[in-house]
C-alpha cells in the first residue's frame, strides 16, 4: 500500500508532468473508483487547469482552476494499488485502467488500480479542507513537541499508534516497522509508557526513514510505480519489513514477525527488546 514516501513521489511527479496543464476530457471506465456521480465528476474536471498539487499524509489534492468560478479539487486516495501515470494517448491501455484525463491533445493522466480501493473525488475547497482536517499532522511536517505530546497517556501498541491516520498522517505498515527498528522500540510498547528521550528518538527515526525513502522514490510492494511507471528504490534498504527469518542488519539475529491489530509487524528481538510491562500484559515469559 502506498505510504507517505510513495504518495510524495507521485505528488512530485504530478508537479513535474501535470502542473499548469488543462484537462480537456475525462473518461471514466470504472465508476466504482469515483466518489459521487460520474457526471458531476466529469463536469467538475473538464476544462479546468491543474494549478497546484498538495499532499497531507497519504492523501493528494490537485487544485483545479477555471476561468471563472471558484476552484475545484481532485482529491486522490491511492488505496492499496492505485497508480497515476502520464502517457502518450496512443499508448495501449493496461488492464485495470479506470480513469483517463486528457492533458492537452497528446498525453493522458491515467488512473489504474487493480484492487480498486483507491478513490477519486471532485470537491470544493471546504470539502478538501475538511478531508485534510480529519487527518493528524503530516508525518514529515509534525514537530517533535506535537509528536511527543500526542503519545502521552495513549494505550494500545505503539505500532498501531504510528499507523492511526487521525493521530499522525502518512505511515503504514512498512515505515512504521522500519521507524520502530531504527528507534530500537518494540512494536507492542504502549505509547504513554515511552520515555520522553525514547519518544524523541522515535520522532527522529520516523523523519529519517521517511526522508530517505522519499529520496529513493519509495518502496515497490504490490503495484506501486511513480508517474513515469518506474518502481521505487527503497526496498533493498528495508531493515525489518518482510524480512522474517533473515538476519538483522545490525546484530545478526533472525527478524521476527508478529500480528498486531490484524497486521504483520516485523522486528528484531535483540535490537527492539520487549519491555517487562508488555510481557506481563501478554502473560508471556520475559
Ligand atoms: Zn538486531
Amino acid at each position: 500500500m502506498p505510504e507517505l514516501p510513495e504518495v510524495e513521489t507521485v505528488s512530485l511527479g504530478l508537479q513535474k508532468r501535470a502542473l499548469g496543464r488543462r484537462i480537456l476530457a475525462v473518461e471514466i471506465r470504472h465508476p466504482s473508483v469515483i466518489v459521487g456521480s460520474p457526471e458531476q465528476f466529469t463536469a467538475g474536471l473538464e476544462g479546468r487547469t491543474i494549478v497546484s498539487v498538495q499532499r497531507k499524509g497519504k492523501v493528494l489534492a490537485l487544485e483545479l482552476e477555471a476561468e471563472n468560478g471558484p476552484p475545484r479539487y481532485l482529491l486522490v486516495r491511492l488505496g492499496m494499488t492505485g497508480q497515476f501515470t502520464v502517457l502518450a494517448r496512443e499508448t495501449p491501455l493496461e488492464p485495470h485502467t479506470h480513469v483517463l484525463l486528457a492533458l492537452g491533445d497528446r498525453e493522458e493522466l491515467r488512473f489504474r488500480d487493480v484492487r480498486r480501493f483507491g478513490r477519486l473525488r471532485c470537491c470544493t475547497r471546504e470539502e478538501m479542507q475538511a478531508a485534510f482536517d480529519r487527518l493528524g499532522p503530516d508525518a514529515q511536517q509534525v514537530t517533535e513537541e506535537q509528536f511527543v505530546s500526542a503519545m502521552r497517556a495513549r494505550r494500545g501498541a505503539i505500532k498501531s499508534w504510528l499507523m492511526n491516520q487521525q493521530l499522525l498522517a502518512g505511515l503504514g505498515n512498512i515505515y512504521a516497522d522500519e521507524s520502530l527498528f531504527v528507534a530500537g522500540i518494540h512494536p507492542l510498547v504502549q505509547p504513554g509508557r515511552i520515555s520522553a528521550r525514547k519518544a524523541g528518538r522515535l520522532f527522529r527515526a520516523v523523519r529519517k526513514v521517511l526522508d530517505h525513502a522519499v529520496k529513493l522514490q519509495g518502496t515497490s510492494f504490490r503495484d506501486y510505480v511513480d508517474i513515469e511507471g518506474r518502481p521505487g528504490n527503497y526496498e533493498p534498504r528495508l531493515r525489518v519489513y518482510q524480512r522474517t527469518g533473515k538476519p538483522c542488519r545490525r546484530c545478526g539475529r533472525p527478524i521476527r514477525r508478529m500480528v498486531i491489530a490484524g497486521r504483520s509487524s516485523h522486528f528484531c528481538p535483540k535490537c527492539q527488546p520487549r519491555p517487562r510491562e508488555v510481557a506481563r500484559r501478554r502473560g508471556l515469559p520475559h
